[in-house]
């Protein structure tokens, strides 16, 4: 019955109209084991982290206002090793109680579909989280040897002047045959 912010673990199941008209806070950790879903994707580095308020706002909605927070290791596109992505997602769901409710949503607001039962609020930070996972990931610093990528690009773009000398390709000649002399 206490409206005061645990720090503990939140609670796989809940009644958010309730903890609306309660002016709920929760905020604490989500063990792994318990998010399959997410597991099946990436493998998490730190626990997942939520911090939800739950209120009535000004025009009678039951809303969750906070945000979601986790760390995963996904594979790097550029040199295929792990690489550890912040997933930080702000949220603002309005309770709704079917599809036809959500279309009266201001833009502002993500559906949440709640009866008045209890729901699995783990599923919906789930859901929250795998959108937050970045389709394409790479290591911010450059992994893989500049210089790689610096002669294939200016290769694949070298037809400008095939009239007069090209200094870059001249150049590019020089280095070629001077690596097949053995020294
Ligand atoms: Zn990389």
């Amino acid at each position: 019955m206490s409206s005061s912010a645990s720090n503990n673990s939140i609670p796989r199941f809940i009644e958010p109209r309730k903890f609306s008209s309660m002016d709920v806070r929760l905020c604490g950790t989500i063990p792994e084991s318990e998010l399959k879903r997410l597991m099946s994707t990436a493998s998490l580095v730190k626990s997942v982290y939520a911090d939800l308020h739950f209120y009535i706002d000004e025009e009678g909605r039951s809303v969750a206002a906070g945000c979601v927070k986790a760390e995963v290791a996904v594979q790097c596109q550029r040199c295929l090793d792990l690489v550890t992505k912040e997933l930080d997602s702000k949220v603002l769901w309005a309770m709704v109680w079917d599809d036809a409710d959500e279309k009266a949503l201001p833009v502002r607001y993500d559906p949440w579909v709640v009866g008045a039962e209890q729901v699995d609020l783990y599923s919906m930070i789930e859901e929250e989280l795998l959108l937050e996972i970045p389709v394409v990931a790479y290591h911010d610093e450059m992994c893989i040897d500049k210089t790689q990528f610096a002669s294939s690009v200016e290769d694949a773009s070298g037809t400008e002047s095939e009239t007069t000398n090209n200094p870059f390709r001249e150049a590019l000649g020089g280095l070629k045959s001077s690596l097949k002399e053995p020294k």
